[in-house]
């Protein structure tokens, strides 16, 4: 069929649109090229967090997270999770029977953490959450038991053992005082203590990444690497313990949380970071902290939209220059606005129904544009975890000394799930970064909840195997 004039006038002005989108947007679009520069940088990071002279000023800070065993099957008993930082806050009891195979069962309960008290005092926040726990047992009728405990608590922690736990600093939408540089499992007990009608056994606590590690690697014992990408973004592995200078011993593995969301903190990456980039840290709660994090997660992805958006109107190359206050407003383009948008086959009619929604009036070019955007900002975050991810897959094929390596990477988060083509994209972007490797990706089932009773439990057994 052939177009007539004015088909092919249309066709032309949106395929110029396109055009311009990706000429405007040129810097967020990443080459393989690039990002293996960027994963060689990061490996250099990463070697800097595990040196002992190094550690002290690294951005990436690979923290020990003095979990080295996953679980073997054997674990059994009743535990109470606490997950912390990511989307919700929740309560969990798990209970694992173990009678030839084994069985986990859980209840879980949701509370809100309102946002002065995430901005509020430390006290509040863990006063709040003694009560959320306390609450929770009174209905599961658990509150005369003292039960073992484990707490994920998603933000980057300084560990010496797997209870104890200082906040290095709040990361995401956190940011209460009295907290950072003190034990977050003191600081529970004491608000615990503080109520006095329940008693706990606080065994471990743990990041959200070695949570997920622990789920999918009971699956798969091939998982030794785990991703987060959801409101924030970060990943743990198994590092060889020969290598880990802040911790002493030699044998076997440890997991390292390397708190990749700090990744660019010392310049690292400012030649790949554009005025988008620094105009949403600038605007965060932690200015010149979690660079990396604000390029790639969900916290942000939606705001990364919204300001290209608007600068393109400013310049008229958008909505013929004009802008509604509710599009001018921080935070009203939401991360799943993207996911909607993309996840819709006609390229405008969702676009179009979320600008209506903020008060626009776009053309059908305009619509064309967002959705192009909103596929450039969340292919830069795939392509971008990709090249960190490649950097830890190298890292451990070296370690081993393999010729071909064959990894698992137990994955969770918001972004990584519900994304329609976040996950597809990261997958092919490894698969291309690090060819002599084969990467099988493992969604996790909760690994936030279910992962932190599992390293609970394996604490239990090995605590019983001691005593014993
Ligand atoms: C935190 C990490 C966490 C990640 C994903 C980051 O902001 O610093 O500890 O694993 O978010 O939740
Ligand atoms: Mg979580």
């Amino acid at each position: 069929t052939e177009l007539n004039h004015d088909q092919v006038q249309k066709v032309s002005t949106l395929v110029s649109h396109l055009f311009q989108v990706d000429q405007y947007l040129y810097h967020m679009r990443l080459s393989d090229e690039e990002l293996q520069d960027i994963s060689k940088r990061f490996r250099k990071e990463m070697e800097k967090g595990l040196g002992v002279t190094t550690h002290p000023t690294a951005s990436v800070k690979m923290l020990p997270t003095f979990v080295r065993s996953t679980p073997d099957g054997t674990e059994h008993g009743e535990f109470l999770a606490l997950d912390l930082g990511g989307t919700n806050f929740r309560v969990l009891r798990v209970r694992v029977t173990d009678n030839g195979l084994q069985k986990v069962e859980m209840d879980n309960q949701i509370y809100a953490i309102p946002e002065d008290i995430m901005r509020g005092s430390g006290t509040q926040l863990f006063d709040h959450i003694a009560e959320c726990l306390g609450n929770f047992m009174e209905k599961l009728q658990i509150k005369d038991k003292k039960l073992p405990l484990g707490f994920t608590f998603s933000f980057p922690c300084h560990q010496t053992k797997l209870d104890e736990s200082v906040l290095v600093s709040w990361t995401k939408g956190f940011k209460c005082s009295g907290v950072e540089g003190r034990d977050v499992v003191t600081l529970i007990r004491k608000a615990i203590q503080r109520r006095g009608d329940f008693d706990i056994d606080i065994v471990a606590v743990v990041n959200d990444t070695v949570g997920t590690m622990m789920t999918c690697g009971y699956d798969d014992q091939n998982c030794e690497i785990a991703l987060i990408v959801g409101t924030g973004s970060n990943a743990c592995y198994m590092e060889e313990m020969r290598h880990i200078d802040t911790v002493e011993g030699d044998e076997g593995r440890m997991c390292i949380n390397m708190e990749w969301g700090a990744f660019g903190d010392d310049g690292a990456l400012d030649d790949f970071r554009t005025e988008f980039d620094r105009e949403i840290d600038m605007g965060s709660l932690n200015p010149g902290k979690q660079l990396f994090e604000k390029m790639i997660s969900g916290m942000y992805m939606g705001e990364l939209v919204r300001l290209i958006l608007v600068k393109m109107a400013k310049e008229e190359l958008l909505f013929g220059g004009k802008l509604s206050s509710e599009l001018l407003a921080t935070g009203r383009f939401e991360t799943k606005d993207v996911s909607d948008i993309e996840g819709e086959k006609d390229n405008i009619r969702k676009a179009r129904e979320v600008l209506m929604r903020l008060g626009m009036d776009p053309t059908p070019e305009d619509c064309v544009a967002t959705h192009r955007i909103c596929q450039i900002v969340s292919t830069r975050s795939a392509s971008l975890c990709a090249a960190t991810l490649a950097a830890v897959l190298r890292r451990i094929k070296e370690n081993k000394g393999e010729e071909r390596l064959r990894s698992t990477i137990g994955v969770d988060g918001s972004v990584y799930k519900k994304h329609p083509h976040f996950a597809k994209r990261l997958h092919k972007a490894v698969r291309r970064l690090v060819p002599d490797c084969d990467v099988r990706f493992l969604r996790s089932e909760d690994g936030s909840g279910k992962g932190a009773a599992m390293v609970t439990a394996v604490a239990h057994r090995l605590a019983d195997q001691h005593r014993a």
